[in-house]
């Protein structure tokens, strides 16, 4: 039993200024996950705070991925700015508390009295205005009778504090701005700090689960919450964010790549967002599988990006049906397969489910395999085709490379074979064993299709930056000040110029034309791939490569 009889009451607060990327992914599953395991309940609040950034288009997104992953909030769907009239009278509160005054320093006034870890700050010399003055001002800031930055409201706590949270935060700025959804009605507006606890205080939250950023802000969420709430209060409770090798976690971060066209958009395969990765080909049943796996910490790490495609694999391997995929063709006539001839045989949709059934595919004189399935030269232990030597095609025959046809460039052109008509399934030396098997697609029924190949967006971790948390909580007022984006071009220095490989004229099974946007599938031993929820059509297919098939931390976990 908790201090809130059992209760358990949770939230998820995303900023609408950018989509939901994985860190947001475990903070939802943290969240709405706490909730139902104590059988309580998880709100979704825009944390509206800051008009300058935000959008509606973000809003709608973030719904979306949150009911992607499986959630809902049901009727409890909020904004902080639905709140911000009970908030500018917790202001007012505070005022005749004498817990509050209206300051007339500067921006940078304000951070040069404010000291260091090392000094203590001083008081502004507007700290003794009276509660009328205050009032007075406040009101006025309200009816929008000064300009953007002529004053703020702070909260009078103590500016010798070790904590510099405490030193007289403050509390409401003034900023003529259109709001995306209070449109003109203020300009003034809260800072995070004040409207968040009494936001989760309004909403009865128990447990304010935060990212460890914000564990030197607890102490003036107890002061705002103490000051201001009668009852149950809210506390705060921290974790530590999710930092994943390979990928940027910063929402500015993304909002750069999306704006400056290094990426298509918000929901481009290599993003990772969840609209990026939705589209990709992820499954929410990996995303969650893998926030469960990283647990919840108290300390900053960085979790290899291979363990979410290891959940990703283990997912798909069981739902994704097999089927043939040549991604770059290459010609084979079966010189011993009658002209015209063809022939239907059996194919094992996924042998990891008895349920998935078999289908036909079209075995017939001229085939297509991938070209890197043949070497005219090949190394010893090469197992796959070469002059003279035998594969087996899947589902098929054992067939035999006799001849290499070439152009004037001695480019290969095509490769000319016989077949062993006794070795398909069921024939008389269906049991004769080769080393090698290759997937195939038969010319009779192939189906042309794009394949998009990605890979990772940034070349390595160093792209992570875990100061980013610390740019953000400054938001608003001193983010007009710092406008520190040159500093940043850093982590587009590790960009991949190869993330992205486009295949034209990639030969597929027939099947595949019917596939649903969004639907998935094995290409047997190229990956899983997915038709794009964007692109693909009946007439222009288009598949994306969601992972390949080596396994990195599987394989690291067996050798350990
Ligand atoms: P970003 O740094 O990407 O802008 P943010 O914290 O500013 O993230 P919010 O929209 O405020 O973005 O985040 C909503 C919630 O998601 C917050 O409670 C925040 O703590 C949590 N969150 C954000 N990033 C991560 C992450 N990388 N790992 C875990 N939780 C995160
Ligand atoms: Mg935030």
């Amino acid at each position: 039993m908790n201090k809130y009889g059992g209760r358990v009451h949770t939230r998820f607060p995303p900023e609408p200024n950018g989509y939901l990327h994985i860190g947001h992914a475990k903070s939802i599953c943290l969240n709405f996950g706490t909730a139902e395991e104590f059988e309580g309940l998880c709100n979704l609040r825009f944390d509206d705070t800051n008009p300058a950034k935000e959008e509606t288009e973000f809003v709608e997104s973030i719904k979306e991925d949150v009911r992607w992953l499986g959630f809902t909030w049901e009727d409890r769907l909020f904004y902080a700015s639905d709140y911000f009239d009970q908030l500018y009278e917790f202001a007012v509160q505070l005022i005749k508390q004498g817990k509050a005054y209206v300051c007339d320093l500067t921006a940078e006034e304000i951070r040069e009295y404010r000291g260091t870890l090392t000094e203590p700050g001083k008081e502004s010399p507007y700290r003794n205005r009276s509660i009328e003055e205050n009032l007075d001002l406040f009101t006025r800031m309200k009816n929008g009778e000064f300009p953007d930055g002529a004053k703020v409201l702070r909260a009078k706590i103590d500016m010798a504090s070790p904590n510099l949270n405490m030193r007289d935060p403050i509390i409401y700025r003034i900023m003529h701005e259109h709001h995306h959804r209070t449109g003109d009605k203020w300009c003034i507006y809260p800072m995070y700090d004040f409207a968040h606890p009494l936001s989760d205080a309004i909403e009865n939250i128990t447990h304010s689960i935060c990212t460890l950023e914000f564990e030197d802000h607890r102490p003036l969420y107890d002061w705002f919450v103490d000051n201001l709430i009668t009852g149950d209060k809210p506390r705060q409770y921290e974790f530590a964010r999710l930092n994943l090798t390979n990928t940027i976690t910063s929402k500015r971060k993304l909002r750069r790549l999306v704006e400056e066209g290094y990426v298509q958009g918000w929901d481009d395969p290599r993003m990772p967002t969840l609209a990026g990765y939705r589209r990709r080909g992820y499954t929410p049943e990996s995303i969650h599988d893998f926030c469960n796996r990283i647990g919840v910490a108290k300390a900053n790490s960085t979790v290899d990006i291979a363990l979410l495609e290891h959940c990703l694999r283990e997912d798909l391997n069981l739902k994704a049906p097999r089927v043939m995929a040549v991604l770059d063709p290459l010609k084979v006539v079966i010189t011993n397969y009658p002209e015209g001839q063809i022939e239907k045989l059996e194919a094992e949709n996924n042998p990891q489910d008895p349920e998935a059934g078999y289908r036909q595919v079209t075995f017939s004189r001229t085939l297509f395999i991938e070209r890197e399935d043949f070497m005219e030269n090949p190394p010893k232990k090469y197992f796959r085709l070469s002059p003279g030597k035998e594969v087996r095609l899947k589902h098929a025959y054992i067939i035999k490379c006799e001849h290499v046809v070439k152009d004037e460039e001695g480019r290969i052109i095509e490769i000319q074979c016989t077949y062993d008509p006794d070795t398909k399934s069921g024939g008389p030396a269906a049991g004769r064993k080769v080393k090698g098997t290759l997937h195939w697609v038969s010319e009779a029924e192939a189906l042309d299709a794009e394949v998009r190949l990605y890979d990772y967006l940034f070349m390595d971790d160093e792209s992570q930056d875990n100061q980013d948390s610390e740019d953000e909580l400054e938001d608003g007022f001193e983010d007009e000040l710092n406008q520190n984006n040159e500093e940043d071009d850093d982590f587009l220095s590790k960009l991949n110029p190869h993330s992205l490989k486009i295949l034209k004229n990639c030969k597929v099974e027939p099947l595949l034309q019917d596939a649903l946007p969004g639907s998935k599938f094995q290409f047997l031993r190229q990956g899983y791939f997915c038709a794009d929820l964007k692109d693909h059509s009946p007439q222009t297919p288009v598949f994306n490569r969601i992972v390949g098939l080596r396994d990195s931390w599987a394989k690291a976990k067996r050798n350990s």
